[in-house]
C-alpha cells in the first residue's frame, strides 16, 4: 500500500476555475488544504481555496514557492507550459503523470496513442500545409474537420470542410498553427466515461452520461445513456485500458461517438470533466473527491450511480434563470462565483433528480 496523503495535507492546483474550485470544495471535504496557482485575476477557485499564487507560469521563483508549500500537484486544465511542469516535477509528484498530458496536448499524438491501443479513432492525417492539405483530403476525403493539434477547447480551433473547395478557406482557419484532419463521423450521439485510476492501479470508472453540445459547448449530459449493454461495457474497458496504458493517477474523461460500428474514441482529456459534474448529484463518490481521493494516494469510491440524473451547464445569461431554477426542488444548483456575464462562458451548471438509478 503506497502512502496515503494524511489530514492537513496540501493539494497544489494548477489552474483556479471552476474545476479548481470544486476540486478544493472537494479536498477541503476530506480534510486537505488546496494551494492554487493561477495566472488569471479574482480565480473562481480561490473562494474555496486555503492559499492561491497569482503568478505566471513563467515565474520560477513563485512555482518553487508554490511547490514549497505542497505535498503533490495536479492540475485541472492541460495547456500548462511544459517549462512549468519541467521544473515542478523536479520538487513534487505531479499526478495525473506527464506523459497523459503531453499525449493529451496533442491530437496527433493522442490519436496515434489511441490508435496504437486497438482503439477506433475517426481517420487522420497530420497537416502543416498546402501539400499536406491535399494528400490528406485524398486519403481521408470529404466532410472533414481540420483541428489544431494544440490548444483547442469547446470546438475552437476547428473548421469543417464539406467538399475539397473548402480546403484553402480551413487551412487559413488554423493560422499557420500545426493541424490534423480528421474524417467526419457519423455518429447519432455522443457520450462520456469519467474513469479513475488510483496509486495502486484500481481503476473505477462511472456509467457513461450522454452529450449534448450547442455551438461546440456541452449543454447537457444525460444518465443513463441510450446504450446497449455491450456498448456501455466496452466504453468503460476502453476507458479502463486508456488508464492503464499511461499509467494515470487520478480522473480523466473520455469522449466517445456512438455509431453503427461501434464506439470512435474521439478524445480523453486528463482531469475532472464538465460532463462528470452530474456525479456530484448522482453518486456517493463524485470526480473529484475521486480525483482527491487518487492523486492523494487513498482508495477509489465504486463509482456507483443512485440516481438518473441531468446535468445543464448554465452558460452566459441562463444565468438568468436561476431564481426560477432554485424553486425547482429536484435541482442542485453548481455555481461558480464569477462576477461577469459573458457570452459562452460557463456560469454554473445544474443537476436535476430524475429519479432512482434504472
Ligand atoms: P472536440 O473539440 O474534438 O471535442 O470537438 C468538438 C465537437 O465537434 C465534438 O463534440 C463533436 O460534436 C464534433 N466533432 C469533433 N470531431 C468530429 C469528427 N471527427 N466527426 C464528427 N464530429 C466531430
Amino acid at each position: 500500500m503506497s502512502e496515503m496523503l494524511q489530514q492537513g495535507a496540501t493539494i497544489g492546483i494548477l489552474g483556479g476555475g471552476q474545476l479548481g474550485r470544486m476540486l478544493s470544495v472537494a479536498a477541503a471535504r476530506l480534510g486537505f488544504k488546496t494551494h492554487i496557482f493561477e495566472p488569471g485575476a479574482n480565480p473562481p477557485a480561490a473562494d474555496v481555496a486555503h492559499q492561491v499564487t497569482c503568478a505566471a507560469y513563467e515565474d520560477e521563483a513563485a512555482l518553487r514557492a508554490f511547490a514549497d508549500t505542497v505535498d503533490v500537484i495536479t492540475y485541472e486544465f492541460e495547456n500548462i507550459p511544459t517549462s512549468a511542469l519541467d521544473l515542478l516535477e523536479t520538487l513534487r509528484p505531479i499526478r495525473p503523470n506527464r506523459r497523459a498530458l503531453a499525449v493529451s496536448q496533442d491530437r496527433l499524438v493522442e490519436k496515434a496513442f489511441l490508435s496504437d491501443l486497438g482503439l477506433t479513432t475517426a481517420p487522420y492525417a497530420a497537416v502543416d500545409d498546402e501539400v499536406d492539405m491535399a494528400e490528406a483530403i485524398d486519403e481521408i476525403g470529404t466532410p472533414a474537420i481540420l483541428k489544431t493539434r494544440r490548444f483547442g477547447y469547446d470546438g475552437k480551433g476547428q473548421s469543417r470542410l464539406r467538399s475539397p473547395e473548402d480546403a484553402a478557406r480551413a487551412l487559413s482557419d488554423m493560422a499557420g498553427a500545426p493541424a490534423v484532419l480528421e474524417g467526419f463521423i457519423e455518429f447519432s450521439h455522443e457520450v462520456s466515461v469519467i474513469g479513475a485510476r488510483g496509486v495502486n492501479g484500481e481503476v473505477s470508472c462511472y456509467d457513461p452520461g450522454e452529450n449534448v453540445h450547442t455551438d461546440g459547448i456541452l449543454h447537457s449530459t444525460t444518465l443513463p445513456a441510450k446504450l446497449t449493454a455491450s456498448q456501455r461495457m466496452d466504453a468503460v474497458l476502453l476507458t479502463a485500458k486508456i488508464l492503464n496504458a499511461l499509467h494515470y493517477v487520478g480522473v480523466m474523461g473520455v469522449e466517445l461517438f456512438v455509431t453503427k460500428q461501434g464506439l470512435v474514441v474521439n478524445e480523453f482529456a486528463p482531469r475532472v470533466h464538465n460532463s462528470g459534474h452530474w456525479t456530484q448529484d448522482g453518486c456517493a463518490v463524485d470526480q473529484f473527491e475521486q480525483h482527491i481521493r487518487a492523486v492523494a494516494g487513498w482508495p477509489l469510491g465504486d463509482g456507483k450511480r443512485h440516481s438518473n440524473v441531468e446535468m445543464v451547464n448554465l452558460i452566459g445569461d441562463d444565468m438568468d434563470q436561476v431564481p426560477e431554477l432554485a424553486r425547482e426542488g429536484s435541482v442542485a444548483l453548481h455555481l461558480y462565483g464569477k462576477s461577469e456575464v459573458k457570452p459562452g462562458r460557463k456560469m454554473g451548471h445544474l443537476n436535476r433528480i430524475l429519479g432512482p438509478a434504472g
